[in-house]
């Protein structure tokens, strides 16, 4: 796929979109300007791709909307060589954001067919340090756990205890919550076993969902 001036064009008209709607980490800017969503939506979205809208990518999943990748990436505070895991890969435009940002990125994705598709692409190393895994997210990736941060990118009914296990002291989660809609959280681990939770305003995702699932047959 190609990058031409044109999508160049749109998508610094889009960063300046999310700018007006509040975002001020410059370093999620550049990374928005940087990354080309359009190789993230199959070539018949593609269109679509520099709208700030969420567009489906299949199997009933979406790519989140750009102001809430923009948003989610800010709280994050994410610094150069942080280990950061992502649970909900989808399209892998998230992932690819933050691995332009210099993050190590450990990415996780209960849908096989979704996992296949999107780890060509972002194990391609255009887009940074990024490793892609097939997995019930709910049970976190334990084998490279502690995180300096998490990133929930479906909404979840409950926080997984699993992810709160897999913080590092000091470090903090970003997650959806709630079943309909979901309150933005970011909660921040004190210690062993104290954590502050901050709410950041309302969303709307699709569901976090417990079990693998292979060729449409559920795999739990
Ligand atoms: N970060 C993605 C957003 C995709 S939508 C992007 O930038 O495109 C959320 C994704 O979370 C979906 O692909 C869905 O299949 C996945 N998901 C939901 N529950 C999950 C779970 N328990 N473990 C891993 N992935 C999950």
């Amino acid at each position: 796929m190609e990058d031409t001036y044109r999508h160049k064009g749109l998508r610094q008209k889009l960063i300046k979109a999310i700018r007006r709607k509040g975002i001020t980490d410059e370093n999620v800017l550049s990374a928005m300007e940087a990354v080309p969503r359009h190789f993230f939506l199959d070539s018949a979205f593609a269109h679509l791709a520099y709208k700030d809208q969420a567009v489906g990518i299949g199997g009933g999943q979406t790519i989140s909307q750009p102001y809430t990748v923009a948003f989610q990436t800010q709280l994050l505070e994410i610094k150069k060589r942080m280990r950061v895991l992502e649970i909900g890969t989808g399209s892998g435009y998230q992932a690819a954001i933050l691995g332009t940002m210099g993050a190590r990125v450990f990415t996780v994705e209960r849908i096989e067919e979704l996992y296949l598709k999107t780890k060509k692409i972002l194990e391609s190393g255009d887009f940074g340090n990024i490793r892609c895994y097939f997995r019930d997210g709910t049970k976190g990736l334990k084998e490279f756990a502690p995180y300096d941060r998490i990133i929930v990118t479906a909404g979840a009914g409950e926080v997984p205890e699993a992810l709160l296990e897999q913080l590092k002291i000091g470090g903090m989660m970003v997650i959806p919550v709630g079943v309909e809609t979901q309150v933005m959280k970011r909660i921040i681990k004190k210690s062993e076993n104290e954590y502050a939770e901050e709410d950041w305003g309302g969303f709307r995702f699709v569901p976090f969902l417990k079990g693998k699932e292979r060729g449409g047959r559920g795999d739990a």
